[in-house]
């Protein structure tokens, strides 16, 4: 894969992608982020050579929502190992982050540790084994990032706790079916100051380069994959063909296994919660860079 040229690609494809039609719409179910300016639009491509190459709003921190579920599950396997598998599944869901509808039907396994009902009982681990785990989070993202001062947002955080309607609902099904073991109000304050963390697309680069380092981390990759878009999985697949991770504040993370980590931030969701012009970057730069896994 040639490197000399992504600057240019990434330049040109912000350019042109900046001016296409914007079909999503902001996550306003999250009254905090709705205040959101919606035509934010950044790129930063790191290198497992540490090069870089950004463009746009990169240098903005934006809420990074889910795509921390990535950093919950990294966390939950170091302590758990395998036996982590017996609360929650490894396949793609198929239906929305906060369905709860296959959850009653599967006994409060949830799919995958990327649906919200995942990464609750993903906190509910990390609540069980660690003495404060919201501190452990932030010394783990911190050290990662290269920035001691990223933190999270607590307006965000209370936002979610205020209007944690279907949150709350998943938890308590799990509860119910043994799956969540601690206080459940306990485990969603982890929860939403998880998704309350905040990053730019530089340190989200950064953060999430060791996925592209040697080997390592393939399962988290691997459910990256096949669950990183819920029900956009398979489309994100095609388009793209990257392992990745998308939050409901319109960041995506994608990886592409010992080469680069890329970054890209549009606040605007399609219907199915993932950025409408992050993916289309995406597809672009992988179509350019001829640089799909596949
Ligand atoms: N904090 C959000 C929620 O619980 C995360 C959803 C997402 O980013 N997909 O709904």
């Amino acid at each position: 894969m040639e490197l000399n040229n992504f600057q240019q690609i990434i330049d040109n494809t912000l350019n042109d992608i900046k001016n296409i039609e914007d079909l999503g719409q902001i996550a306003s179910y999250i009254p905090e982020l709705s205040h959101i300016d919606e035509s934010k639009l950044g790129i930063h491509l790191t290198t497992v050579n540490n090069e870089h190459f950004a463009c746009g709003d990169s240098n903005e921190s934006f809420s990074i929502q889910s795509i921390s579920k990535v950093i919950s599950l990294v966390l939950a396997f170091e302590l758990l190992g395998n036996k982590l598998w017996s609360r929650v599944g490894v396949e793609p869901s198929g239906s929305s982050f906060n369905s709860l509808v296959q959850l009653e039907y599967e006994k409060g396994i949830p799919r995958n540790p990327f649906l919200n009902a995942g990464a609750i009982v993903i906190c509910d681990v990390l609540v069980s084994h660690l003495d404060d785990p919201k501190q452990h989070i932030l010394d783990f993202v911190r050290r990662l990032s290269g920035n001691s001062t990223l933190t999270y947002n607590t307006s965000v955080a209370e936002s979610e706790r205020k209007t944690r309607y279907r949150n709350n609902s998943l938890a308590n099904l799990m509860k119910e079916f043994g799956n969540i073991h601690n206080d459940i109000d306990t485990v969603l304050d982890v929860y939403f100051h998880l998704c309350s963390i905040e990053m730019t697309c530089k340190e989200l680069a950064q953060t999430f380069l060791f996925l592209a380092m040697n080997g390592k981390n393939l399962l988290t990759n691997a459910v990256m994959q096949l669950c990183g878009f819920y029900d956009e999985a398979g489309e994100f697949s095609f388009k793209v063909g990257l392992p990745g991770k998308s939050g409901v504040g319109g960041g995506i993370i994608a990886i592409h296994p010992n080469q680069y980590s890329v970054a890209v931030w549009s606040p605007k969701l399609n219907k199915k919660g993932n950025s409408y012009k992050g993916i289309k970057i995406l597809e672009v730069i992988t179509t350019e860079t001829g640089s799909s896994i596949f």
